[in-house]
């Protein structure tokens, strides 16, 4: 359970403060950053102003994310000159890209730390070496074995992040990601289960199974679907989500564990992408898009009041009208709960990269229709809620208002009443949908379900 640790007096121990850019990947890594520090002797801080070591734990996966550490480590330029035992380290991995580490350090000679993704447990290591009077640069961004056990210093209780593989295999022909992450390591199911096991009796309710293709899990003769089924029989009143899915790989006899399931939520976030079979193939998916509207079907006939959620984008080279008004059928047709829709901006060092691009107004044209379109799918959706309860697990509090979800994922709000408190069940009964959110309020007699 997160707790607030207070500040050292350990010699040698720096107040740390770290900046996370990208996904809930990254959000969980940063995490496992806090804990490695933190076992190290050093002490989070509140702002980035209070820190003696800011680390940027980067993400390259979007051009926007990586502009933005960019930015962020440019501007600490001149405070390194007034405040000389600043340590800046910049981590993940924006900094596996070919050649990138070369080029930080012509460009940011200022940046004491660089270090990949995979080696984040190396931090201390490379801190006491570099001691503040004698501030080496020190660059290292090989690939390690990324199994090695880190203390996590969790910060989202009751939500806890559990890494059942890394890397990726699919080369999805705009991603980065299986370049600079490598290719699918998956760690050992047993690993896995003590560890959530360990989360259960400590109190967190929600367990989220992170990977890039959690579905091509394998590892000692489990797949994802055996995987899913162990964890869901822990008994123990708690929800189990897991993200994200491929398409290719999603397949029945997951959907059948998720039908059985008590724990397992009924919310599956399963990017598409694309409707069109052609740019499907250009991307190197693997799929069509009537494969994804079986997979979508299925979930929807099997799995009671089952949502799907997904990625789309929009504008990948050579789209044409037609290809888009493919991505705008199958949303009309897969009722998406939400989307995630993102312009398609080109990555240096993928396949996609060399193909010709598309004109920036039509592709803003097309992002404007498509979440206009999905807009009011996503609020059609929203006001069948209306005047029935759903059980919300608490996750937030902030001036006497919750906010929490559905086992379906849909966002609740409402007003703090009773004895409950962040991490309980309650059930709401809602009165209000807007187009991403609902509103709503406890009832007060249902409490017994936290009994
Ligand atoms: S599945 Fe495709 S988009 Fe996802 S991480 Fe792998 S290569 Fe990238």
């Amino acid at each position: 359970m997160l707790k607030k640790f207070p500040r050292t007096s350990i010699i040698n121990s720096m107040f740390y403060y770290i900046v996370t850019y990208g996904c809930q990947m990254n959000v969980h890594e940063s995490e496992k950053i806090a804990g490695i520090l933190h076992k190290d002797g050093h002490t989070a801080c509140d702002t980035a102003e209070e820190a003696d070591l800011i680390v940027f734990n980067t993400c390259c996966i979007r051009d926007n994310a990586e502009k933005r550490a960019l930015g962020n480590i440019g501007a600490l330029k001149q405070r390194k000159i007034t405040q000389k035992n600043l340590i800046i380290a910049v981590l993940g991995c924006m900094t596996q890209q070919k050649g990138f580490a070369a080029s930080m350090k012509e460009k940011y000679p200022y940046v004491d730390i660089i270090l990949g993704a995979n080696n984040l447990h190396l931090l201390p290591y490379y801190l006491k070496l570099n001691d503040r009077k004698n501030s080496l640069k020190i660059e290292d961004t090989d690939t390690y074995d990324i199994n090695i056990p880190v203390d996590t210093f969790r910060t989202s209780y009751p939500n806890a992040w559990v890494n059942i593989m890394y890397g990726c295999n699919n080369f999805c022909s705009y991603c980065i990601v299986p370049y600079v992450r490598g290719r699918e390591i998956s760690r050992p199911p047993r690993e896995i289960i003590n560890e959530i096991k360990f989360l259960l009796d400590e109190g967190y309710k929600e367990i989220t199974l992170l990977g890039q293709n959690v579905n091509s899990y394998l590892c000692e003769g489990y797949n994802f679907a055996r995987l899913l089924s162990d964890i869901s029989k822990i008994d123990k009143k708690f929800r189990l989500r897991f993200m994200t899915s491929h398409p290719k790989d999603f397949n029945k006899e997951i959907i059948d564990i998720i039908k059985s399931s008590e724990n397992i939520c009924n919310h599956i976030h399963l990017p598409v992408q694309s409707g069109s079979d052609r740019i499907l193939k250009l991307m190197n998916r693997k799929y069509t898009s009537a494969h994804y509207i079986k997979l979508a079907d299925a979930v929807y006939e099997n799995i009671g009041g089952a949502l799907i959620s997904t990625d789309l984008m929009v504008g990948f080279p050579t789209e044409t009208d037609g290809d888009f008004e493919d991505t705008l059928s199958l949303v009309k047709r897969c009722r998406f709960s939400q989307a995630f829709t993102f312009v398609y901006s080109p990555r240096s060092g993928t396949l996609s990269a060399s193909m010709p691009d598309i004109d920036k107004e039509t592709k803003k044209h097309r992002i404007t229709e498509l979440i206009k379109r999905q807009n009011a799918i996503t609020k059609e959706i929203s006001d069948t809620f209306r005047d029935k309860t759903a059980e919300i697990l608490i996750e937030n509090e902030s001036d006497g208002i919750f906010t929490g979800r559905t086992t379906n994922g849909k966002l609740v709000s409402f007003k703090k009443s009773g004895s409950y408190k962040t991490g309980d069940f309650a059930t709401v009964l809602i009165s209000v949908s807007k187009s991403a959110s609902l509103t709503g309020t406890i009832l007060l007699d249902a409490n017994l379900a936290n009994k």
